[in-house]
């Protein structure tokens, strides 16, 4: 089934302008801004500027120019928030989630990307 985007997510009224937000980074096709609940000193959120639901769907239905825009953003986001072990950071992790399993709150393709602290083990114990 293919995905049906819902243009009134939180992350479509921020593209539009209609609610405000800390940006960090802006391309052409990207937008990279701070989480407003942030989980680790270093909680920024990128989102392409297209209609996208989640990874999967970003990733099969993107055009080559957004994807690689979108990539080198997160690349250039990690470096400049001292987060990069190739610059001499201490580390990071990005988390995609899509769907119900993986609690996606909003419906607009995000990566988060974390770092700043230790951000201990990948999941929680079963
Ligand atoms: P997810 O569960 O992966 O969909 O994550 C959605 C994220 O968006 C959460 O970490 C929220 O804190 C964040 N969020 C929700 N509304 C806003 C907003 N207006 N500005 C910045 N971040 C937001």
């Amino acid at each position: 089934m293919p995905y049906d985007y819902d243009d009134q997510n939180i992350f479509a009224k921020i593209l539009r302008g209609e609610i405000p937000n800390d940006t960090v980074m802006e391309t052409e096709h990207s937008l990279a801004f701070r989480d407003i609940t942030p989980q680790a000193p270093v909680h920024v959120l990128v989102i392409p500027k297209g209609p996208y639901v989640c990874h999967d769907h970003f990733a099969a239905q993107a055009s080559d120019a957004e994807i690689v825009d979108f990539m080198r953003l997160t690349a250039r986001i990690c470096a400049t928030e001292g987060i990069s072990p190739g610059e001499g950071g201490e580390g990071f992790r990005v988390i995609g989630n899509a769907g119900e399993h993986a609690l996606q709150e909003v419906p607009h393709y995000h990566l988060h990307i974390l770092g700043g602290r230790n951000l201990g083990a990948l999941l929680e114990k079963q």
